[in-house]
């Protein structure tokens, strides 16, 4: 996801409102359970400030996963706030030294290059447990059945103390 800066590069307090969808590549297809699903959309805007920009807005992408309570497939929108300031990669010092000095982004040129940036954002903010919904009750106990919806015949049934199962047939 490229933004063409131009208009802003060499003015500073200029702003650029940014609507972008466009699949990121580095991405790749998920983390973990999670299995990334289409593009990523970008809301937002950058505006310059004397040299560094700022990025601000919505990213969002939507995923698939699996319920850690009951198993059952997911999807889901996860949106995360992009609030980053970037710096112009000084031509004298190059990237090895740089990059020790300051984490922050960096551009040059009259591109700045959003992919990296939603990434790191994305994947840092998605939630590492997933349920189907927040009071799932998961699976019996018993059965293995999915209590949710179509329930076991489990509870139905008087549980038997193992105890008085010994009894049984005692006194006869
Ligand atoms: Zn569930
Ligand atoms: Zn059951």
């Amino acid at each position: 996801m490229k933004i063409d800066i131009t208009s802003i590069v060499k003015n500073s307090g200029g702003t650029i409102q940014i609507s972008e969808k466009e699949s990121i590549e580095i991405l790749g297809t998920g983390l973990g359970t999670v299995t990334f699903k289409g593009p990523v959309e970008f809301n937002g805007s950058v505006t310059n400030f004397n040299g560094m920009l700022l990025l601000e807005g919505v990213a969002r992408l939507n995923y698939t996963t699996t319920c850690d309570r009951c198993g059952e497939d997911i999807e889901k929108e996860h949106v995360a706030r992009i609030d980053e300031e970037i710096i112009e990669r000084s031509r004298t010092v190059d990237e090895a030294e740089e990059n020790l000095e300051d984490d922050r982004f960096a551009y040059s040129g009259n591109v700045l290059e959003l992919d990296r940036i939603l990434a790191d954002s994305l994947i840092t903010s998605i939630p590492m447990s997933h349920l189907c919904q927040d009071d799932c009750p998961g699976l019996c106990p018993l059965c293995g059945a999915k209590m949710k919806g179509e329930s076991c015949d489990c509870s139905k049934q008087d549980p038997v103390d193992p105890r008085f199962e010994a009894l049984k047939g005692f006194f006869d």
